[in-house]
């Protein structure tokens, strides 16, 4: 294992667009902790991941700061530092406002948006010691548009933009630059669990390019996001979606 190797860490990285976002930081010579409360996935994950010495999977919820701080000081114990954030962990309650309950809003927000500012709150410091860093908040485009079903969902992840702009303000001038990616669907384990028939041809018309993205193609605009070639970029929000923003046709 090279030591001299940056370190990121993705949180929600047990599948989906996290480990995509794992693979792609290993592919960069990167070592990768994945955070996850499914350990079973997590397991699965660290499986095939390679190579497994630049691996370290730890249970994580996000949203708890006691685990957070402790899988941190895990990971700048094994590795030394930690150089990228990426806060990816997130759940999606596609409900009508009105069937949408008090509980339902509370873990939206304590995953979606507590999380990412739990764990900035933990990562910052140690990316200090190596001069800074670079942290990416996986938002969505449901937080750019208001539409039917994502009262809780939308909210969070529209403050969660907010919350980059907030991190970036604070954490420029110590040498840490925080953008958020706000994809357009993408086919995973959450996209089946809410994207009914109906969603999805809703995206169809609403998306020019008439698809769903791949979690490579977000796991790509993560990694340029935290690599030198992004060194002006901060505070920003890069819709990865098809076009979906650009066009303006709203969804029911
Ligand atoms: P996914 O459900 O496949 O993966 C999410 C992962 O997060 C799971 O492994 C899950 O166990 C983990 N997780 C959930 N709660 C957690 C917690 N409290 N602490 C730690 N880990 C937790 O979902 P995905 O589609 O890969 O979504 C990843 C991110 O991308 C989410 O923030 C999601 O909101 C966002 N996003 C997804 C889509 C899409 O269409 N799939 C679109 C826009 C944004």
């Amino acid at each position: 294992m090279n030591q001299e190797a940056r370190v990121a860490i993705v949180t929600g990285a047990a599948r989906g667009i996290g480990l995509a976002v794992a693979r792609r930081f290993l592919q960069e010579g990167y070592r990768v902790a994945l955070f996850d409360i499914d350990d079973a996935e997590l397991n699965h994950a660290a499986t095939q991941l390679q190579p497994s010495d630049s691996v370290l999977t730890i249970h994580c919820d996000v949203s708890l700061p006691s685990e957070v701080g402790a899988a941190v000081s895990q990971v700048e114990r094994r590795f030394g530092r930690i150089d990228a954030l990426v806060n990816n962990a997130g759940i999606a309650v596609f409900k009508p406002l009105l069937d949408t309950t008090y509980e339902e809003w509370e873990r939206v927000m304590a995953v979606n948006l507590g999380g990412p500012f739990i764990c900035t709150q933990a990562v910052a410091p140690i990316m200090l010691k190596h001069g800074g860093g670079s942290v990416v908040n996986i938002a969505s485009i449901s937080g750019l548009r208001a539409s039917t079903l994502r009262v809780a969902y939308g909210t969070s992840k529209a403050g969660l933009m907010h919350l980059t702009k907030q991190q970036a303000a604070e954490l420029g001038n110590v040498g840490i630059r925080v953008n958020a990616i706000a994809p357009g669907p993408v086919e995973t384990a959450m996209a089946k669990q809410v994207h009914s028939a109906a969603i999805r041809a809703d995206y169809h018309d609403a998306i020019p390019l008439a698809r769903y993205g791949t979690e490579e193609e977000i796991a790509n605009a993560v990694y340029f996001l935290c690599s030198p070639g992004a060194a002006y970029v901060n505070g920003q929000t890069l819709a990865v979606d098809g076009g979906f923003d650009a066009t303006g046709i709203g969804l029911p």
